[in-house]
């Protein structure tokens, strides 16, 4: 068995991994695709001391770091079942294997919702956008459509408002279901269009987003606004259904943690975009992978 066994090998597991196996631990890491959401992004300059990178190269070097220290690495494997014997902690992988861990740190991160529009995936990057942290500063001046009207996807109209030239905001249902003060705050905002009752048909573009189609659903008129940008804002939904029943995880999915990273389960520990941290991003994960493995290292020599 592994001392410490990293499920998920995004920013927040490869931390992990590198933190358990510097305190001399046998350390696995299975990873359904190592280098999780990093590998969906194109540009990245928030991560603090590399003053701009790109995602496929950040998981590259994420490998490369963690290729350094005795860790084993068992990529394309999805773990699907969780269970804590009296002596160690089972992960079941989707092929029929099992593997072992006195400790087991979970990280497999999350996934954003999508809209399943024409446009979408093949804009993804090309001014289609998921996060407002990451992406709101390269649209600086120009004209962008937030599509949900949630706490998540006001909070995003509100941040781009004070970057971009105009926002449109498209909400599905007939009131938006923000927050009254986030709501306030978005309606105060001269540069702020807010529709709802607007289905989102399709996100239109040549090489690169030019604009968005939405039906009014009251009038069933379709609606065509020019933009160059698309932030979907729908949820953030937590790799975390396999482990229902087991680990205490809150409504919207997110395995609940304490400071340490330890989770219900004795042994077990989480990190990332899949606990209810606040703020997903890449340098808050690697800090709570670290933690949580600490918190493994921890938990192994009092048992
Ligand atoms: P993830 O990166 O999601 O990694 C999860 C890992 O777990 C993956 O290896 C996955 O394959 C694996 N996994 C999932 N389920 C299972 C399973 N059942 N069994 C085994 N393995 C599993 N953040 C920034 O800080 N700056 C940015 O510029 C930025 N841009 C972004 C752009 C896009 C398009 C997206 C989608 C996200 C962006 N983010 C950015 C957010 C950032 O990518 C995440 O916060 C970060 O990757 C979370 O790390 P994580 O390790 O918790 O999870």
């Amino acid at each position: 068995p592994f001392d410490v066994l990293v499920v998920g090998g995004g920013p927040a597991g490869a931390s992990a991994a590198i933190y358990a196996a510097r305190k001399g631990l046998r350390t696995g890491i299975v990873a359904e695709r190592f280098g999780g959401q990093v590998l969906d992004t194109l540009s990245i300059e928030n991560f603090i001391s590399v003053k701009k990178t790109e995602g496929p190269q950040l998981a590259a070097n994420l490998e490369e770091h963690v290729k350094e220290y005795n860790v084993d690495i068992m990529n394309t494997l999805k773990a699907s079942e969780l269970k804590k014997t009296d002596d160690f902690i089972e992960i079941g992988l989707s092929n029929g294997a099992m593997v072992k861990g006195k400790s087991v740190v979970l990280a497999t991160g999350a996934r954003w919702r999508n809209v399943n529009v024409p446009g979408e995936a093949e804009f993804k990057n090309k001014g289609v956008a998921y996060c407002p942290h990451c992406d709101g500063p390269l649209f600086e001046g120009k004209r962008v459509a937030v599509i949900g009207g949630g706490n998540s996807g006001v909070e995003a109209a509100i941040d781009l408002a004070g970057i971009v030239e105009h926002v449109t905001v498209l909400e599905f249902a007939d009131t938006l279901k923000a927050d009254d003060v986030l709501q306030e705050r978005l309606r105060s905002l001269p540069n702020v269009d807010v529709f709802t009752n607007a289905q989102t048909k399709e996100i239109t573009g040549d090489d690169k987003v030019n604009g968005i189609t939405y039906i009014d659903r009251e009038t069933n008129e379709e609606h065509h606004v020019e933009l160059e940008g698309v932030f979907v804002q729908i949820g953030l939904v937590p790799n975390t259904e396999w482990l229902d029943g087991v680990v205490n995880r809150n409504r919207f999915g997110e395995i609940e943690i304490e400071k340490n990273g330890a989770t219900n389960v004795p042994g077990v520990f989480a990190a990332g975009d899949c606990t209810n941290s606040a703020y997903k991003q890449i340098i808050i994960s690697m800090g709570a992978g670290a933690t949580a493995a600490l918190g493994a290292f921890d938990h192994l020599i009092r048992n």
